[in-house]
C-alpha cells in the first residue's frame, strides 16, 4: 500500500468538488487498513473513510489528514434455507452492482433500492433508503474495524441503531468504526413493495404485473428523471432531509399551505418532503447561482452545474434553510456529510 501526498479529492466524489487531502491511500485488504489508520495514529492526524464519495462535500482548501479510499471486494451467497438467502457483501462493492446481481439471481429486498451509488460499506451508515425501502429492513449485521482496539466487531441490525437516513455509526461513538461487511437477508419469495406514488403509477399505467428485474427497470427509469446525469454535473443527491415534526406543528402549517404533504410516521410525528418545501414554499426549484441550483426536476438535489466551489454549494444550501425556517419554523437538516470545514 503506498501513502501518497497531496491527493486532489474532487475526482473522489460525485459532487466533483473538493481540494486536497495532505494524505491519501487506496485499501484493498484489511492488513492494509491497519497499516493506514496505524499511519494515522503514528502521525497523530486524523483520517477519513471514502466509500464512492456520493455523500460528501469536501471543503475547497481539502482534508489536513489521511484519506483512506476503501476498496475492499468480495461476496459470499449462501442459501439459508428454502425461504431465504443470506449474503456477505465487502464494504468496497459498488452498490448497485450489488443490487443488480441480486435481481439477477431472483432474491428479492434491494430492487427498490436500485441505483443509488456508492459503495456497500456506505449504505448502513446512513441507512440509504428510496421508493419505500431501507437497508435496515434487509441487514442481518455488519463487521466493523474498530479503529481504537484495533479488533473486528460483529454488530446486529438492532446494534446498528438504525433510524431515518441515521445510524449508530454516524454518533460520536460509533464514527470510530470502519464497516468492513455486511450481510443481508434476502428472501426467495418475496412481496414487491409499490406503495411509493411513482412506482405504483409506473405499474399502473402499464398494467403489467411487477417483476424483479421489472421493479428494478422501473426504480432506475424513475431515478433517472430525478437527478441529473453525474458524467456531466456534479451532485450527491438530496442535499437535506426530509424534516420530521410535531403533529401540531404540521397541523398548523397545513391551515397556512393546504396543499402540503404530510405522511404520518407515528402518533405524534409528521413526515414533510423536503423537496415540496424547497419547490413550492421556497421557490427555489430549478434556480441557479454561481454554478450551483436545485436541480429543475427534483428541487432536494443540489447540483454543482460548473466549477463550483464547497463554499458555493454551502452558500447556497443555506440561502435555502434560511428561507424555509424564516416562512415555516422547519429548519431543514444536511443529509450530505462535510469533510474539512
Ligand atoms: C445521484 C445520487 C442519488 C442518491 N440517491 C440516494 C437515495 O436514493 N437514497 C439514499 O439514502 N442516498 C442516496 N444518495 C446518497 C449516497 O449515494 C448514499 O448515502 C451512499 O450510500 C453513500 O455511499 P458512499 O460509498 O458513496 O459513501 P461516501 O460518500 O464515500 O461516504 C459517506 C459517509 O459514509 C462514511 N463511510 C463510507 N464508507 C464507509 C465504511 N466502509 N465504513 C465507515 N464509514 C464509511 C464516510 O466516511 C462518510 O462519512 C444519492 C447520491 C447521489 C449522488
Amino acid at each position: 500500500m503506498r501513502i501518497e501526498e497531496n491527493v486532489v479529492l474532487a475526482p473522489y466524489t460525485t459532487f466533483k468538488i473538493g481540494g486536497p487531502a495532505d494524505f491519501f491511500c487506496t485499501v484493498t485488504t484489511k492488513k492494509d487498513l491497519e497499516k493506514a489508520i496505524v499511519f494515522s495514529k503514528e502521525k497523530k492526524i486524523p483520517y477519513h473513510i471514502l466509500g464512492g464519495g456520493s455523500n460528501m462535500l469536501i471543503a475547497d482548501s481539502g482534508f489536513r489528514g489521511l484519506v483512506i479510499k476503501f476498496v475492499l471486494r468480495g461476496f459470499i451467497w449462501k442459501e439459508l434455507n428454502s425461504k431465504s438467502v443470506l449474503v456477505t457483501v465487502a464494504s468496497g462493492e459498488n452498490w448497485d452492482a450489488f443490487v443488480a446481481e441480486a435481481v439477477s439471481r431472483g432474491v428479492y429486498g434491494v430492487e427498490n433500492l436500485s441505483g443509488i451509488p456508492g459503495s456497500v460499506g456506505g449504505t448502513p451508515i446512513q441507512n440509504v433508503g428510496a421508493y419505500g425501502a431501507e437497508v435496515a429492513d434487509v441487514i442481518e449485521s455488519v463487521t466493523a474495524y474498530n479503529t481504537e482496539t484495533l479488533v473486528f466487531q460483529n454488530f446486529s441490525n438492532k446494534e446498528c441503531g438504525f433510524g431515518y437516513r441515521d445510524s449508530y455509526f454516524k454518533t460520536a461513538e460509533g464514527k470510530r468504526y470502519i464497516v468492513i461487511d455486511v450481510t443481508f437477508l434476502l428472501e426467495k419469495e418475496g412481496k414487491f413493495n409499490l406503495s411509493y406514488k411513482d412506482l405504483t403509477k409506473y405499474f399502473t399505467d402499464r398494467g403489467v404485473a411487477p417483476t424483479l428485474a421489472s421493479v428494478r427497470a422501473a426504480v432506475l427509469e424513475i431515478r433517472g428523471k430525478k437527478f441529473p446525469d453525474l458524467q456531466k454535473f456534479g451532485t450527491a443527491g438530496s442535499f437535506f432531509k426530509n424534516p420530521i415534526v410535531h403533529k401540531r406543528d404540521a397541523e398548523r402549517l397545513k391551515k397556512q399551505f393546504t396543499d402540503m404533504p404530510m405522511f404520518s410516521v407515528s402518533e405524534n410525528k409528521i413526515k414533510i418532503p423536503a423537496a415540496w418545501l424547497i419547490e413550492h414554499i421556497g421557490g427555489f426549484k430549478g434556480i441557479e447561482s454561481n454554478s450551483v441550483g436545485s436541480f429543475e426536476n427534483q428541487a432536494l438535489v443540489i447540483v454543482n452545474y460548473d466549477k463550483a466551489r464547497a463554499l458555493d454549494v454551502l452558500e447556497f444550501a443555506h440561502s435555502i434553510t434560511e428561507d424555509i425556517f424564516l416562512k415555516t419554523g422547519i429548519r431543514l437538516e444536511r443529509e450530505v456529510q462535510l469533510l474539512g470545514f
